[in-house]
């Protein structure tokens, strides 16, 4: 069910140091019926690093037809995506004006917002998604989708039914996936010689500038710099030409690489360089720096349980907003369950009556807010906090107050306070 790392994915050194311990916990994205109470299925996460290209990575890998096969998590619920997915194409339109018959791939589709936008801006698609949930809803948005795990042999079975494609896209899937390698052999195959590949990531300078630890869960096994993966590229013929900061999950960043023989497309060195030398300047290249990340994780825990405490005990009630995965890491991780949240509020219906695996908070329509009438909501997608605060208006108006869990827990009564 699942195996123990044994070398570093990109550099293959057996010098990893354990630094995070988050114990033993359920996964993240695969959610419970309400009231079955099946034995939920526990396995340890904990981060290591590599001490030779300083990548941070799980130190197990849990079987991604287990993770992947239902996946509750849908793109176009959120508006925040929607915008940063149509930027994405309008990026792509500079490089490549001429839409007609260039074909734009979409690894792990989702349920086919991003490739939505591609279309719209002229491009042919196709979406490669193991999950057969999310491309159903795909296809009904007219969105060609393979119901594959991205590999080598995908690559090529496009190239022969499609050709090339201009655009490769990977947009949250390549932290997630264990051989990197294979995934960019693929990429490589599928790829035309002036094509480009895109991939975005939450930037691990975030994840331990702020402490991000709730970004943290058995789907997303790398949490990458920018070195180490020029590293990776460069192993695999790829070259890094751009990279873009964008805001999504707490701070991601939006990759562009190329076949390293291709000479039309100009590398930016000095903003390269520009990301390296910063991760240097931060320490992100000193050991010690991941255990005071460490440390400073358990404190959020405590200042956390004690604001969740003493609220408790001057009888108030709090609910959640926002059955992000994140949620499910932050509440099993500090042990919190209907103890101290009554439910969690979530648009989204593929989850709704169902529960995290582990805590079992009940996640509910967002009607639920105003039935029940919560003094607190916890914004677990803290990342996108004021369009949450926006969407839970009427909980505002009445008086309503929020807690924002990270970068440090604090209540905010609106988006002025964030
Ligand atoms: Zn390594």
């Amino acid at each position: 069910m699942f195996f123990k790392l044994e070398k570093c994915r990109i550099c293959n050194s057996t010098h990893l140091e354990k630094y995070l311990s988050l114990g033993s916990l359920p996964l993240a994205n695969n959610l419970v019926e309400l009231n079955k109470t099946d034995n939920d299925l526990f396995f340890p996460l904990e981060v290591v690093l590599c001490k030779k290209c300083f990548l941070s990575q799980l130190s197990i890998v849990v079987e991604p037809e287990i993770l992947f096969s239902d996946y509750a998590y849908r793109t176009s619920i959120s508006s925040t995506f929607q915008k940063h997915f149509a930027s994405m194409a309008e990026d792509i339109k500079k490089i490549f004006p001429h839409t007609e018959n260039s074909l734009v791939v979409d690894i792990a589709s989702n349920d086919g917002c991003m490739l939505h936008e591609f279309k719209k801006q002229g491009f042919n698609v196709l979406g490669v998604d193991p999950a057969v949930n999310l491309a159903k809803i795909a296809e009904e948005k007219g969105i060609p989708t393979l119901v594959e795990f991205w590999n080598e042999s995908i690559a090529e079975k496009i190239t022969e039914l499609q050709g090339k494609a201009k655009v490769v896209a990977a947009s949250n899937v390549f932290a997630h996936v264990h051989d990197v390698h294979s995934f960019l052999k693929g990429v490589k195959k599928v790829l035309d010689k002036d094509g480009v590949f895109i991939t975005e990531f939450p930037y691990a300078l975030h994840l331990i500038e702020k402490t991000e630890f709730d970004t943290i869960y058995h789907e997303h096994l790398s949490y990458f710099l920018v070195k180490p993966l020029i590293t990776l590229f460069e192993s695999e013929g790829l070259e890094i030409f751009d990279i873009h900061e964008t805001p999504i999950h707490g701070g991601s960043l939006r990759i562009f690489s190329k076949h390293k023989e291709d000479n039309l497309i100009k590398t930016k060195k000095e903003v390269i360089d520009s990301f390296i030398e910063k991760e240097k300047q931060k320490k992100l290249y000193d050991l010690e720096t991941y255990f005071d990340f460490a440390e400073k994780t358990l404190e959020i825990k405590i200042a956390f349980l004690q604001l969740l405490s003493d609220l408790k005990k001057q009888k108030k009630k709090i609910a959640g907003f926002g059955a992000a995965a994140k949620a499910s890491t932050l509440l099993n991780y500090c042990g919190i369950g209907t103890n101290y949240i009554e439910f969690i509020a979530d648009d989204a219906e593929t989850k709704q009556h169902k529960a995290f695996a582990g805590n079992r908070v009940p996640i509910l329509p967002s009607k639920e807010i105003e039935n029940s009438k919560p003094d607190f909501l916890v914004l677990f997608a803290w990342t996108i906090a004021k369009e949450l605060i926006e969407k839970t208006i009427n909980h505002k108006s009445k008086g309503g107050k929020y807690i924002v869990p990270l970068p440090y827990p604090k209540i905010v009564k609106d988006q002025t306070e964030l």
